[in-house]
């Protein structure tokens, strides 16, 4: 016997029993989308290189270690599995010039490739839904993308996600806080972890974004960008606030919520459970302005969102939400000689009146088909026999709970089935 090949360490088969859920939530995403007005987009999974370099910046956990990368064994293109959706989108809004008929809110929703150390939330492949809304300047927007993200988590029927909020200001506002920072932390260098003495050139604010316990102290007493806003910055993110309150939504200001990627600007927000563990982080996103340009297209306003779908799922798992019942309707018994026609035709009916039906297969006996039919979890058995041929009947005999089985026309056990 030839040894088994297994899956890819970090990236899952979904299997029947999960996948109800999996479409459950795909199919609540469909609609919650479109009920705010947007519209999906589709790229491909794997992007030129340099796409997610420049879009991502080169400072960042994604692109310092995370990336499949590869060359083409054909021509030797430079490629990756996309790590996050925005980048691509961009690259085909920009590609396809879409932002000429206007604003554009868009959704995705896919596959994306981190090499992480695998574990309970976080994999290698998982899936994101992303959100982007491109075209918007005002905290009209950002205020909608968190509305939007609290009535989703009411749809999913999920509780205890908190909203966290920062605002990251501009480039020159960071520039100034930056200066600040590094001078801060020049006098705690010492102190620093090699992550942190590594990136207090390069990336200071993402010192700030470390885990280290060891560390908290010297983080929290860190000179803060919000002191470094100006007028405009302020306003904006004080805009949004004012709209999540008149929402209801409740929020906690995080100053210490930087992000992982470098093109976050203005608002930037988290949502997070403490029912995950470490992989409490279940949505992020923000304001990125400036990316649009950086990837060649005309400054346009921009912000999105990325929800990792494992973490709601496990989320989903974890606080017991009633998922739809994957069963069927009904399952279809037969047994007699010729009656496979009769037998197809009835079960096309059913199906045709909007009942899910699963229909006996293979030779059995009748009390081995009523034991599968009990098993598919069906609500009711559909039962034919050569006698039922004869009259152009069926008989239908409930297998939950009591109720006497009937004989009846087809079209009428549609509509018993259905009551
Ligand atoms: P984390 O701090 O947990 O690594 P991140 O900041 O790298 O998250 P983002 O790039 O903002 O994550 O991606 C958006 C969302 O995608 C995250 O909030 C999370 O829910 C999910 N996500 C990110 N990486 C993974 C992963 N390796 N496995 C599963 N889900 C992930
Ligand atoms: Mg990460």
């Amino acid at each position: 016997m030839s040894v088994k090949i297994q899956a890819v360490k970090g990236m899952n088969d979904i299997l029947p029993g999960d996948s109800d859920t999996w479409q459950f939530f795909e199919e609540t995403i469909r609609e919650w989308a479109a009920s705010y007005g947007y519209r999906n987009i589709r790229t491909p999974i794997v992007e030129d290189t340099s796409l997610f370099v420049r879009s991502i910046g080169e400072v960042t956990d994604i692109v310092e270690k995370e990336m499949y990368s590869f060359e083409d064994a054909l021509n030797g293109d430079k490629l990756t599995l996309r790590p996050e959706g925005t980048a691509s989108c961009l690259r085909a809004v920009i590609q396809h010039n879409l932002l000429h008929a206007g604003p554009q809110r868009l959704w995705y929703m896919g596959q994306m490739y981190r090499h992480e150390r695998p574990q309970k939330g976080r994999y290698r492949q998982f899936h994101q839904v992303g959100i982007e809304a491109l075209g918007f300047a005002g905290p009209d927007i950002d205020a909608e993308l968190l509305v939007m993200t609290a009535s989703l988590w009411k749809r999913l029927g999920l509780r205890n996600i908190e909203l966290q909020l920062n605002s990251l200001g501009t480039s020159e506002e960071r520039a100034r806080h930056r200066d600040a920072l590094i001078r801060y932390l020049e006098q705690h260098q010492a102190a620093l972890d090699e992550d942190g003495k590594r990136r207090l050139y390069t990336n200071p604010l993402r010192v700030l974004d470390t885990k280290n316990p060891a560390l908290q102290d010297i983080c929290n007493a860190a000179p803060k960008l919000a002191d470094y806003l100006d007028d405009a910055s302020r306003a904006h993110f004080e805009g949004v606030q004012a709209l999540l309150s008149a929402c209801d939504i409740e929020f906690s200001i995080n100053p210490r919520l930087v992000r992982g990627l470098d093109y976050y600007n203005l608002t930037v927000f988290e949502w997070v459970t403490t029912e995950l563990g470490s992989q409490g982080t279940v949505c992020g996103g923000g304001r990125y302005d400036p990316l649009i340009e950086q990837l060649g297209g005309k400054p346009t306003p921009a912000c999105g969102f990325g929800m990792g779908i494992e973490r709601l799922l496990l989320l989903i798992q974890e606080q017991g939400v009633a998922t739809p019942d994957a069963a069927p309707d009904v399952y279809l018994v037969s047994q007699g000689q010729g009656i496979g026609g009769y037998v197809f035709q009835t079960a096309e009916a059913l199906r045709a009146s909007g009942l899910k039906v699963q229909q006996h297969c293979g030779e059995a006996s009748f009390k081995s088909q009523m034991k599968k039919a009990d098993a598919s979890g069906a609500r009711f058995a559909v039962l034919i026999g050569e006698n039922e041929v004869g009259a152009g009947e069926v008989t239908v005999k409930p297998l939950l709970g009591q109720g006497e089985q009937q004989r009846v026309k087809i079209q009428q056990a549609a509509a018993l089935i259905l009551q």
